[in-house]
């Protein structure tokens, strides 16, 4: 595959404006992280700052500030309250002050305990930010049932800005539909779409792009069976988290998102083989991605 060759790109790229300061291109906050799982928020963040986001924060266990502050020199850090046991959130956790952010990604490596639990709550019910809901923030949101099966219409409109980016396993534990059946699983994931007015990135080989009108549904074509790798999924929250911080709507950010993702994964692939791509190779094809998208 050569830059000239790459797949349809189903959005244009957020433009900068030439007179952009970083404040103006974006202000994200990932959400996550535990002790033995720093890594996972770190790829998020630094996925955002390679997709275009000006100022990129990362709210993590006070246990592991450190670890995820090396990680990066470009990604800030924001230590919340934690179990000092386990290295997790604790129940007293707060949520930063969200006034100072345009887009929120949570859920990468952060755990289900009691402080997880107050942080996901809290994102579906105290902001209409745009965000993006993954890995143990969907695990959580299954365990605790935290979407109602009958929405308000308050509510719907506050989910009309969410994501929800679920690998086959955490659709299972959403849905109820084991992960062997695809086809209940993304039938599933479009009643949980059009039922809450929210987007759900059906992620695998390939991901569908289920959106709260069935017309809206989409199958990315890019990406291949090397990104069946530690911290791909975390890779991908930060870049739509990205797009949406730079004011792209919902549905365009997911598409894009989930396209340039699998883009860089097709990439890293060319460079390394699909069995020796990591999660790495991912960010730093990131750049050759959306320069062939552009
Ligand atoms: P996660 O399991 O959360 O790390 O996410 C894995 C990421 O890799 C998702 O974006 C998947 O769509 C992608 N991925 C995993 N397996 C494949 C595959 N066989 N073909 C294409 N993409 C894949
Ligand atoms: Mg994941």
């Amino acid at each position: 595959m050569s830059e000239q060759t790459v797949p349809p790109c189903p959005a244009s790229l957020p433009q900068r404006r030439s007179d952009a300061n970083k404040g103006s291109c974006g202000r994200v906050l990932l959400i996550g992280g535990s002790r033995g799982m720093a890594g996972s928020i770190s790829l998020s963040a630094v996925a955002a700052l390679r997709s275009g986001s000006g100022l990129v924060s990362a709210a993590v266990p006070d246990a592991i500030l450190e670890t995820v502050a090396g990680f990066h020199p470009g990604v800030m850090t924001i230590p919340l309250a934690d179990n000092q046991t386990t290295g997790t959130f604790a129940a007293t956790a707060q949520l930063p002050d969200l006034s100072a952010y345009d887009a929120i990604g949570i859920g990468p490596g952060m755990q289900t305990g009691t402080g997880s639990v107050r942080l996901i709550t809290a994102i579906l019910s105290q902001t209409q930010l745009p965000r993006v809901i993954d890995a143990d923030g969907l695990n959580v949101i299954a365990a605790q049932n935290l979407l109602a099966a009958d929405p308000q219409d308050a509510t719907v409109d506050q989910q009309r800005t969410l994501i929800l980016t679920p690998h086959p396993g955490e659709l299972a534990r959403l849905t109820g539909i084991p992960a062997t059946d695809r086809a209940a699983q993304i039938d599933a994931a479009q009643r949980l779409a059009t039922q809450h007015g929210l987007t759900v990135v059906v992620k695998g080989g390939p991901t569908v792009i289920v959106t709260p009108q069935q017309a809206g549904r989409s199958t990315n074509p890019t990406g291949n069976p090397g990104m069946a790798t530690a911290g791909s999924g975390d890779v991908l929250t930060g870049v739509i988290t990205s797009l949406l911080g730079q004011g792209m709507p919902t549905e365009a950010a997911a598409k894009l998102g989930v396209y340039l993702h699998g883009l860089a994964g097709d990439f890293a692939a060319r460079k390394h083989g699909q069995a020796s791509m990591i999660c790495t190779d991912l960010l730093d094809s990131l750049s050759q991605s959306i320069q062939a998208s552009e």
